[in-house]
């Protein structure tokens, strides 16, 4: 971990359980509305007067949120407002994919205050990777005008498996160099702000969660098709990472006993060498070659390759291979689904990714599949969605991961045990 400098500060005086939950299901009511009068927070928190006033105050104190006399004019003296300060600080986060870096700068509510993308390679390495990050953090910091306060957090998103607790990614089978590389603290020592690091399906997951299709379902399963496959998890409103950070790695499922079909992690017959978009790119290209599709024979003698999204394009203008091909990755995706939604009874699957988004045809047979082979029980009130957020989906899911674990309850109770607001204290809050 980041050597700490406030090691001179003396904790002061333990919060109770009790207290700390009161001041962070208060907070998070305020966050989640932007603002509540102390009414609507007895209303809707079940917390006596006494202590949702006890509460407020102390979150005035930390400079999380202000007073304001603007309420709704009901007649007589209006409410006082208690809003969150979204413009106390701000973040910076990025997304890195297979073959994009998508960067932000946002506010403390995630929204996007600047954004940059532009191609990438992962397999180029961390330090090449990480330095254009750095670079693009820069620009954005610069062009931004307003940035409001100073930075509090950092996230990043890696197309890979990550050890939450250190954030560092684990044996990442695309991206070569990066096992084990200590991706939080090259962020924490540059830019003296805590810094949090997932896989790219929990932040998509987090977005969709906290700003996109999946705001008010506490279990959902997004599921991520883009070169690979795999899938994040709400459980219980909270994201279900797993002992070590690999839950959701669905795209590994062994689909088929096939030994010629082997997959980049070096097993055979997993449901990503069948269905993920290198797949879908693969089996368009061998269609192009052997001349069964024209459109995609035009799409290889164009770039040169075939692409998953030349697939779905070839697809949406009725080219019968290329439907056959999405409607075959469709009905794997799904039957792997059918058995997490008996396994796991969501009320909600976000289908996501780029080749996702490209056509109508795999999300169809995703959930024609999912349907038919679930337990009827789990879908009844079961409902297949896809993605919302759309391209800015890395970088609203990256801020909300980092908003997520800023205002987690134990953030606040480090905040709590410091002095003052939470400035220097905030440095600690990448070590739980
Ligand atoms: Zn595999």
């Amino acid at each position: 971990m980041r050597p700490s400098s406030d090691t001179k500060r003396i904790a002061a005086a333990v919060p109770s359980d009790e207290a700390l939950d009161a001041l962070v299901t208060v907070l998070d009511e305020i966050r989640a509305a932007g603002s509540r009068s102390r009414s609507e927070l007895v209303a809707r928190t079940g917390l006596t007067r006494g202590i949702v006033a006890q509460r407020v105050g102390e979150l005035l104190e930390l400079g999380l949120v202000v007073e304001s006399e603007i309420g709704p004019s009901t007649g007589g003296r209006p409410p006082r407002r208690i809003s969150f300060r979204a413009d106390a600080g701000h973040l910076l986060v990025a997304d890195l994919g297979a073959t994009s870096i998508d960067v932000a700068v946002t506010d403390l509510d995630g929204r996007i205050l600047g954004h940059r993308d532009e191609p990438a390679d992962v397999s180029a390495g961390p330090e090449r990777c990480l330095s254009r990050i750095e670079e693009l953090f820069e620009q954005l910091i610069d062009a931004t005008r307003d940035l409001p306060g100073r930075l509090w957090g950092v996230g990043i998103g890696v197309p890979g498996p990550v050890e939450f607790r250190s954030g560092r990614p684990v044996s990442p089978p695309i991206m070569p160099g990066w096992d084990g590389y200590p991706v939080r603290e090259r962020f924490a020592e540059r830019y003296g702000a805590p810094v949090w690091v997932d896989n790219d399906v929990n932040i998509l997951a987090l977005g969709e969660w906290r700003s996109g299709i999946a705001v008010g379902h506490d279990n959902v399963v997004v599921v991520k098709i883009g070169t690979g496959i795999g899938a994040g998890i709400i459980s219980n409103g909270r994201i279900h990472r797993g002992a070590q950070g690999a839950a959701g790695d669905v795209g590994h499922i062994q689909v088929v006993d096939a030994a010629s079909i082997v997959c980049r992690c070096g097993n055979v017959g997993c449901l990503e060498a069948l269905a993920g978009g290198a797949a879908l790119a693969r089996d368009g290209e061998a269609a192009a070659v052997s001349g069964r599709s024209e459109r995609l024979r035009v799409a290889l003698d164009q770039h040169g390759r075939v692409t998953a999204e030349d697939v779905a394009r070839a697809a949406s203008f009725g080219d019968p291979v290329a439907v056959g091909l999405l409607l075959s990755a469709g009905h794997r995706v799904g039957l792997m689904l059918a058995s997490v939604v008996n396994f796991f009874n969501p009320s909600l699957i976000v289908v996501g990714g780029g080749v996702a988004q490209s056509g109508d045809q795999l999300l169809a047979a995703i959930r024609e599949t999912v349907y038919r082979r679930s337990l009827p029980l789990a879908t009844r009130e079961l409902v297949v969605q896809r993605s919302s957020l759309g391209t800015l989906a890395g970088v609203v899911g990256a801020s909300a991961m980092v908003v997520e674990q800023l205002f987690s309850r134990d953030s606040i109770a480090r905040w709590k045990q410091a002095e003052g607001p939470p400035t220097r204290p905030l440095a600690l809050a990448a070590e739980g």
